[in-house]
């Protein structure tokens, strides 16, 4: 044992083939400056050319930079996110956009993980999104969750992305729509957005699609699986999942039910059929049908035109709900509205004063602020 080492009983003879070093001493904590220095580095932001040109390469890292900026509030980056979203606007459209529902456990991630292999074997790429308003991501959120989608996940053709973090449908929404033109800007040309069959989302999703499919499982009423008719009507096709085991004549039985269900519904715009079909998503069984399903109905949709119809009512409708969402925003955020929205708030619960005469007053405040 050399002099300079502290001693350590564990160096005495009787621990021979025992050796213990003094520890290391700790190099200074990094200043706090060059810890700012290096983030700010780190998060430099490249120019609106600098990220359009990187899209347009298919760069992969640019694009998920891209898409931080759309989906943060600041006002920095909300002014150049929408200065990359209109130049990539040109060169965005040519995909099929594909909204896929039903509710938790009914094997979503499973059907994308399956599904999307089967896009990007036939040499598509496949950008895999998702709307969830109410996600926190401890409560484990669509997508939220990579390792649900191993394959996928590790597949160079496939660009994952979970939901925007929790804020309102409106607001979330828009992020995805944005977010859509962006990937496709990229190349891809397949895009796949989750919702959970639950709430108003899919109703934003099927706003942003041109095909929606709703999941399905067998032997669960309809109340059980808290899928509304409405969305059932929203579907261009139903597909029963899980049906492999002995849950195969279950699944043929509520396919039949099924369509004797969708035929009592007024015909699509579309002029397209919904169909329902079975499948199991675990092993990789009706995928192919589902996937015919989906290029059949591309090709009636173009040839009829409806494909271009829907997209164009698609983007007047975005055009209102982002006026809609940023005057509710101006509103509901300027300070004279809040401290006086809570004064008239109390009065008219202690009956006061009727709700109309103080919304009425309230816009009368905001219309003179302007
Ligand atoms: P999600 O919540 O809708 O995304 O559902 P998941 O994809 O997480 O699936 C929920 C559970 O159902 C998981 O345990 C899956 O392994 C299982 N599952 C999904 N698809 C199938 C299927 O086709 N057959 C069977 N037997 N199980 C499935």
């Amino acid at each position: 044992m050399s002099e300079k080492d502290q001693h350590h009983i564990e160096n005495n003879p009787e621990f021979q083939g025992l050796k213990v070093n003094n520890g290391i001493v700790q190099p200074e904590p990094v200043s706090n400056d060059s810890v700012k220095r290096f983030l700010q580095k780190k998060r430099k932001l490249h120019s609106a050319d600098e990220y359009v040109a990187g899209i347009l390469k298919g760069d992969i890292t640019l694009l998920s930079k891209a898409v931080t900026l759309v989906e943060s509030s600041k006002t920095e980056h909300q002014n150049l996110a929408q200065e990359i979203i209109t130049k990539c606007l040109p060169h965005s459209g040519k995909s099929i956009r594909i909204g896929i529902t039903g509710v938790p456990g009914v094997g979503k991630s499973t059907f994308i993980e399956a599904f999307g292999k089967y896009i990007t074997n036939r040499g598509h790429k496949l950008a895999v999104l998702a709307i969830d308003p109410s996600s926190e991501r401890t409560k484990g959120s669509i997508l939220g969750d990579k390792t649900r989608m191993e394959e996928l996940s590790g597949d160079s053709n496939a660009y994952i992305r979970p939901s925007p973090s929790a804020g309102s449908l409106g607001g979330v929404a828009r992020k995805t729509r944005e977010t859509i033109i962006l990937c496709e800007a990229a190349g891809f040309n397949h895009i796949l957005i989750e919702t959970v069959g639950v709430g108003q989302s899919e109703t934003a999703v099927h706003s942003m699609t041109d095909f929606f499919l709703l999941l399905m499982l067998a032997g669960a009423g309809d109340e059980l699986q808290g899928i509304k008719r409405g969305i059932m009507e929203m579907a261009d096709l139903i597909a029963i999942n899980k049906a492999d085991g002995n849950n195969v004549e279950k699944a043929q039985m509520a396919q039949v039910q099924y369509r004797n269900a969708i035929h009592l519904f007024p015909k699509k715009e579309s002029d397209w059929d919904p169909g329902v079909l079975t499948c199991s998503a675990f092993h990789k069984i009706g995928i192919d049908a589902i996937w015919e399903q989906v290029e059949k109905y591309k090709k009636q949709t173009v040839e009829n035109d409806y494909f271009y119809k829907k997209r164009n009512e698609q983007s007047t409708y975005w055009m209102h709900e982002t006026i809609e969402e940023h005057l509710k925003r101006n509103f509901y955020d300027n300070p004279e509205i809040k401290e006086k929205l809570k004064i008239l708030e109390n009065y008219v619960l202690t009956d006061r004063m009727s709700s109309f005469i103080a919304a009425g007053e309230l816009l009368d405040l905001y219309s003179k602020l302007k």
